[in-house]
């Protein structure tokens, strides 16, 4: 069903078709770095989860690329990280490109901490995968 973000092939393997990059692309992408930090035990969860209530942020990674629908070739530097807002922790994207200044983009929404941990441990390399493949297909485009 699914198709690789990065290089656009099949997906087979189920891991690989939720996260919509296949394993290789997805290390190529800079994913993996934070996977580790899904496997701590409840009392870190809950550690996590007072610091985010009360104002603090946990960051995922602060040189992510993420796609420029009006610069193919050269998109945004994102940081993505953890906060807790309006009864939901949230897990964010905070873009910058010359130029253009700071925007905002919310990957997930929810009240359970470890879906929006899973969710902004995944934001990174994708949205890397999809800046790298438009920039190639805009590249291939050019060439032809
Ligand atoms: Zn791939």
């Amino acid at each position: 069903m699914g198709k690789c973000a990065r290089c656009g092939r099949a997906l087979k393997d189920p891991v690989s078709i939720e996260r919509g990059i296949g394993p290789v692309c997805y290390e190529k992408s800079g994913g993996g770095v934070f996977d580790a930090d899904l496997n701590v035990d409840e009392k870190e969860w809950q550690r996590r989860e007072e610091l985010l209530k009360h104002g603090g942020e946990i960051y995922l990674g602060v040189n992510w690329d993420y796609p420029d629908p009006g610069n193919l070739i050269r998109g945004y530097t994102m940081r993505v990280s953890l906060r807790y807002r309006d009864g939901a922790f949230e897990a964010y994207g905070r873009m910058y490109k010359a130029g253009q200044g700071y925007k905002e983009v919310i990957f997930e929404r929810s009240a359970d901490i470890k879906t929006a941990y899973k969710a902004a441990i995944l934001a990174g390399p994708l949205s890397t995968a999809q800046a790298h493949r438009t920039r190639m297909s805009c590249l291939a485009q050019a060439r032809a």
